[in-house]
């Protein structure tokens, strides 16, 4: 065959031509779901349909030019048409969704019952889907450009390809964002990228396994301060959820969103705050590590102890009581409840989930029987969007009117606020309602009490044109960014721990972030730890 006679394109046409494919022909499953779970079918839906096919036409083209060189992209194409038939065919037929264990089960299925599977349909697909495609890109000629102005276009189509996606992704946020957190079984469905996150998420899986825990601070251990009282200390570390602290009135806000706190005279607010990350994912394993947000990585958080171990090893009780999706990891060693799922009759569950009230059930109880020092961590269910709305119990629905559904853009900006604000008006109410508990324990038990409570990220509620979190916390708005974080303290706790409060009261307006919290509660808590570092103790400079 000669050579002259194959069609001869620039590599920027190919993978535009080639992202267009895979978006539209391997991706009906997706579309067909996409279109339910951004309403239904309209013209006046029409742009956002479009705009989320060239959305991700375009994000697949930035990735496939970053792969755009001699000997790299055609194999590249081949191997993805190839998979991807094979995943369409799997998904049009079983109606399945691409995720890590069905990557296992088909690694760990034997030769035997993989043939079962093999069918004259799966050939057909596999030809007009993967063959075909990929002698037409074996067969086309590319003009790759070279050097220095080879790199720069590339750069530019990359740059470009990205711009436009950014720009759409900002344009039909207020549906699309809330539209892909509710039905996360989408990303499960657009291929190729399933089933690459599949692999991945496989392959860590694996890795993840075999992961010996190194152990930190083992040479922990409580030392005594001063000439302060004995008692035991039960410490509540409450982990709050999505509240930001731009909402809060003691931060600042100019709604009263914090009208039971504004009456706690002995609370210490610490306004300038930022988060670890701007998703729990990340957050949750980092503020409870000692990495800090600059070195933190998913995989080293996993594969090391952090602060509830190090605690541990130096004679606390520890135990976390969850009103959300889990810890993340955070409290992989210890005591865990799980108080997320409802109990027929449990006055705090409604439908199918439960208010936070409920993480303080039980727990004068557990502080009264606890015969050791301890430290209980609380894990809220917060201000989880976008159903702000089912969050708190009716009487707390104050700020009127209230968006009521998932689709933000079906709500006006002040009613998404509104639902947002009696969030916190509900965590403020959870958090004076600890406070009381904790003086009543402190009075009656003879233990010392205190409570801290930090939120793990922000929320973005319409600035810039962006909703929810999970920005990259290079970009993200301070709103993602900046969360709130107090301190309570019992006369006791104070005597035991030789804290003063009014120094903690004047350093508390400093700027401070979750890379204090590890060292701050070991310090608080007067641990000695060759992995305790002075330097980030927030409490360091108040110790008597
Ligand atoms: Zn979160």
């Amino acid at each position: 065959m000669k050579l002259t006679t194959s069609p001869r394109i620039g590599p920027a046409t190919l993978t535009l031509l080639a992202s267009t494919f895979l978006v539209a022909a391997y991706n009906t499953a997706f579309w067909r779901n996409f279109i339910i779970a951004t309403g239904h079918f309209s013209l006046g839906h029409l742009p956002l349909i479009a705009g989320s096919v060239v959305l991700i036409v375009m994000l697949f083209n930035a990735f496939l030019t970053l792969a755009s060189f001699r000997y790299v992209l055609k194999p590249l194409l081949i191997v993805l048409f190839v998979a991807t038939a094979f995943t369409t065919y799997f998904m049009n037929k079983y109606g399945t969704q691409i995720d890590r264990s069905m990557i296992q089960n088909l690694v760990e299925t034997d030769i035997g019952e993989a043939t079962e599977l093999l069918s004259w349909k799966l050939l057909m697909t596999v030809v007009l889907l993967g063959v075909l495609p990929s002698l037409l890109v074996w067969r086309t000629r590319i003009d790759f450009p070279v050097g220095p102005r080879g790199l720069l276009r590339r750069g530019g189509f990359f740059a470009g390809s990205l711009t436009i996606a950014v720009l759409l992704l900002l344009a039909f946020s207020k549906t699309l964002v809330p539209s892909l957190r509710e039905h996360r079984e989408l990303r499960f469905l657009l291929t190729p990228t399933n089933y690459i996150q599949a692999i991945n998420s496989y392959v860590k899986f694996k890795r993840a396994k075999t992961v010996v825990v190194a152990p930190l601070g083992t040479d922990a251990v409580k030392a005594v301060r001063g000439s302060g009282n004995r008692d035991r200390s039960v410490t509540l570390i409450v982990v709050g959820e999505t509240a930001r602290a731009a909402n809060f009135s003691l931060d600042g806000y100019v709604r009263m969103t914090n009208p039971e706190l504004a009456g706690q005279p002995d609370l210490i607010n610490f306004p300038h705050m930022q988060s670890c990350g701007t998703a729990t994912a990340v957050s949750l394993p980092c503020v409870f590590s000692n990495l800090g947000r600059e070195n933190y990585a998913d995989a080293q958080a996993y594969a090391q102890q952090g602060l509830l171990d190090v605690l541990q090893h130096a004679g606390y009780k520890v135990l976390w009581r969850d009103n959300n999706s889990g810890c993340k990891g955070a409290c992989a060693r210890v005591a865990y409840e799980d108080l997320a799922k409802p109990v027929p009759g449990n006055q705090w569950c409604v439908n199918d989930e439960c208010y936070d009230e409920r993480l303080l059930e039980k727990l004068p109880d557990m502080i009264r029987d606890a015969h050791d020092d301890m430290v209980i961590v609380l894990h809220q269910k917060g201000s989880h969007g976008p159903a702000y709305y089912k969050r708190y119990p009716a009487s707390f629905k104050r700020f009127v009117p209230v968006c009521e559904t998932i689709e933000l853009d079906k709500c006006s900006a002040e009613s998404i606020v509104n639902a947002y604000d009696n969030t916190i008006l509900y965590t403020d109410h959870f958090l004076n309602k600890t406070i009381e508990l904790l003086k009543a324990s402190a009075a009656s038990e003879h233990v010392n009490t205190a409570m801290m409570y930090f939120s793990d990220h922000g929320e973005s509620l319409g600035e810039h044109n962006m909703y929810l979190h999970g920005a990259p916390f290079m970009f993200a708005p301070a709103e993602q960014r900046e969360v709130p974080f107090m301190m309570w303290m019992s006369d006791g706790f104070r005597s035991r721990y030789q804290l003063d409060q009014s120094c903690l009261k004047e350093r508390a307006g400093l700027p401070y972030s979750h890379d204090n919290v590890f060292h701050s509660v070991l310090g608080m808590l007067s641990v000695k730890t060759s992995v305790y570092k002075p330097a980030l103790d927030l409490f360091g400079a108040c110790v008597k």
